[in-house]
Formats: C-alpha cells, structure tokens, sequence
C-alpha cells in the first residue's frame, strides 16, 4: 500500500476515534439554522471579541430595534452604534456591519444568500470572502450555522486543542487551519466537531491552565507532558 494512503488511513482511523469519544463526552448536538445567512453574517460581526450573552443580547436589541437586515443597512451608523453597544467595539463593528449590507445589497439587490448552499463549497467561501469583515471564520460559519454546509468554523479554542492534540502543526495558523481541519473531518461530522472542540477547549483544554488530569484524552494526548 503505498506511504499516502497508509497516512490518509491513520488520520481517517484517529479522527474517527476522537469523534466517538468526544461524542460520547458531549454529543449529540443536533443542526438546526439559528437565522438566515445575512443574519448570520451580522450576529458574527457583533460576537467578535466578545462574549456569547454579549453578542446575543446586542442582536437581540438590533433585530428588535430596526426590524429587518434591509432596515438596519439603510440606517445611520450612529444608530447602529447606539444599538449594538453592549457587544463592545461598536464603533468598528457599525460601520463595518452598514458596509457589508451595503456592498452586498448592492451586489445581490436583496440580501438572500440562499443561493451560496447550491454552489461549490470553495465558491460559496470565496464569494463571502470578497466582502471586507468577512473572513475564512466568519463565512464558514455563515455557511455552516445557517446553511448547514460542511464549513469547518475554526476560533480560538478549536485552534489551541487542534494544536494541542496534534491535529494540526503548531506553526499554523487559525486562519489556515479552516481547510486542514475541514478535509480531515467527515462532511456529517464538520458541525459536530466544531461544537465538539469549542466545549472541550472552555471546560476542559483551557488556554492557561488546562485540566489534564480530567481530560478524556489524558493518556493519549502529545501535550499532557506541558502541564504535568
Ligand atoms: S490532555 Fe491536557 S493539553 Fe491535552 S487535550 Fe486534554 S486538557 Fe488539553
């Protein structure tokens, strides 16, 4: 057999086994659209560098308060700005949700992004990608929470327990890690591992201190040394 494919099995064989067990550890989550893909978009641009109570409760206010995407993209920034303050940097994250509606309105003449679950998953990113504030995180996840495409969000604890776990090399980075950890996954699976990793990595794999002695992966994981 040749050195590829015994490599390609290995992989296959390890992320299968990580999948069962963190599975077992904290599934089933279920699918489900939480909201539209332009939706998505806004709600992502307001959790950045921010809690989830935070950024939900900004979006809340938003939707209530203007009603519609279409409402919220012809308003003032400044109302924006006054809506969204509890998701913190509202004064970067306005203007950069009023642009994004504006260009992609401009584009589309409508903001149904319906159409991105019919194209190649490597279009629909790099069409989201074309947007300024919209990067490899945040189209997968519009592509993956909304749509319920096999995009492999990747943030900050995903990233560090991949590294962690060896998943992925320690120099790459949380940007290039979206496709590695993407083509490793199984495409039923991509939703699920994400929701999986992030659990992992705030109860569990934290960033300081992680709790090693109460990890399912104690005795196999290539960093448990670090933190004896
Ligand atoms: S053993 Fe420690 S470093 Fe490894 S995944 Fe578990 S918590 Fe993280």
């Amino acid at each position: 057999m040749p050195a590829k494919h015994n490599k390609k099995s290995r992989v296959a064989a390890s992320i299968t086994e990580l999948l069962e067990r963190l599975s077992t550890e904290y599934g089933p989550f279920v699918w489900e659209a939480r909201y539209s893909p332009a939706e998505e978009l806004v709600f992502t641009i307001l959790s950045q560098h921010t809690s989830d109570i935070n950024s939900e409760r900004a979006f809340k206010n938003l939707m209530s308060t203007f009603g519609s995407i279409e409402a919220i993209a012809a308003a003032d920034v400044a109302r924006i700005e006054d809506t969204i303050r509890s998701a913190g940097l509202f004064r970067m994250k306005a203007p950069r949700i009023k642009k994004v509606l504006t260009d992609i309105y401009a584009e589309l003449g409508s903001f149904d992004l319906s159409f991105l679950a019919e194209m190649p998953l490597a279009d629909a990113k790099t069409w989201l990608k074309q947007w300024d504030g919209i990067g490899p995180k945040t189209a997968a996840i519009i592509l993956c929470f909304s749509l319920g495409l096999p995009a492999m969000p990747v943030d900050t604890h995903i990233h560090r327990v991949s590294k962690r776990l060896g998943l992925i090399d320690p120099t790459t980075t949380a940007d290039q890690a979206h496709d590695i950890l993407e083509s490793m996954v199984p495409s039923e699976n991509v939703f699920e591992f994400h929701l999986f990793l992030i659990t992992h990595g705030r109860q569990i794999c934290k960033a300081l201190r992680p709790k090693c002695d109460d990890c399912l992966f104690e005795s196999t994981c290539p960093s448990r040394k670090q933190f004896e």
